[in-house]
């Protein structure tokens, strides 16, 4: 399986400090509420980045809008926090400027699988080498309480006073079905088996979507940390192979006393910046000569700003 290298450009040069999770902590403190599960997806976010070996300077976080999507302010690395919907669109820019960093994209279920759909879709198709961090708690929590597109049927929100009649998006068999190559699911409540999820994702070379159960304590009552624990069974202890294509999209549509977690399917196909002709030699983008004086880049810059 191909692997991409977590520390490009380092290889010939002196070992780098290897560093701890806490050194990818931002210098500002999370304002989440207390016991929401994006609490957990920091963390087991800066503790991969640490195991990884990586240096804050190699990962770029980028995100969109909604609770979740603060997470690149609380992260210790590059960050964009950029329009509702559109964080895949910009990292996908991002990773082609410069395909030498770590590409993180983390926001929420609303904000990636409803305003940003059409983007999910299409990096999914276009592998695009990013992990795809989605904070899913089936509700739309930062404009308090209404529903998203993972919503259950009949749940009761805001705006579903009756309960909701629309059917629920399922975000894995949608990755699959546009071709991702790499599909998991994990659960804020289980921190060491999401971190490594999400260490798998980033060493994964092409797209990666980890879907992460991370309740709202605040506004979905429904799907709660006490819902999902006597649920939740893990792909790696049932025997499931991560090739097996018709295996992952059936157990991935399991949603009832059974729901699981775990690398539903991996394969390999290159990325898009490995098919991208003027990728090909030269290294990235972005530490290329750009062929203008100082003073040129200066004007052009002043321009855009
Ligand atoms: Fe987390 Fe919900 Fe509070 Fe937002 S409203 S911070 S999603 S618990």
């Amino acid at each position: 399986m191909a692997v991409r290298n977590t520390n490009p450009g380092t290889a010939a040069r002196q070992p780098v400090v290897a560093l701890k999770p806490k050194d990818f902590q931002g210098e500002i403190h999370p304002d989440w509420c207390p016991g929401c599960g994006d609490f957990g997806v920091l963390k087991s976010l800066q503790k991969a980045c640490a195991e990884l070996g990586l240096q804050p300077h190699q990962v770029l976080t980028v995100s969109g809008i909604g609770c979740s999507s603060n997470l690149p302010g609380f992260f210790n690395g590059y960050g964009m926090h950029t329009l509702h919907g559109r964080a895949l669109a910009v990292a996908t820019g991002a990773q082609l400027a410069n395909h030498d960093l770590t590409v993180v994209v983390t926001g929420g279920d609303g904000d990636g699988y409803g305003i940003g759909g059409n983007h999910f879709l299409h990096t999914a198709r276009r592998n695009v080498d990013v992990t795809y961090l989605v904070m899913n708690n089936q509700i739309y929590g930062l404009t308090t309480g209404q529903v998203s597109p993972t919503s259950s049927r009949d749940m009761k929100t805001k705006s579903t006073p009756f309960g909701s009649v629309e059917l629920p998006v399922n975000p894995l068999t949608s990755a699959i079905m546009s071709g991702a190559t790499f599909v998991a699911r994990a659960f804020s409540g289980d921190g060491a088996h999401l971190t490594d999820l999400v260490k798998k994702g980033i060493q994964h070379k092409g797209f990666a979507l980890i879907d992460v159960f991370s309740p709202c304590v605040t506004f979905n009552h429904d799907n709660t940390y006490k819902f999902f624990k006597p649920r939740i069974r893990k792909l790696e202890e049932e025997g499931h192979d991560p090739g097996d294509w018709k295996s992952a999209c059936e157990k991935a549509m399991l949603w009832g006393d059974t729901i699981y977690i775990g690398l539903f399917l991996q394969k390999e196909e290159p990325s898009l910046d490995q098919l991208e002709p003027v990728l090909e030699k030269g290294g990235p983008l972005a530490h290329r000569p750009l062929g203008l004086s100082s003073e040129q880049a200066q004007k052009l810059i002043s321009r855009m700003m």
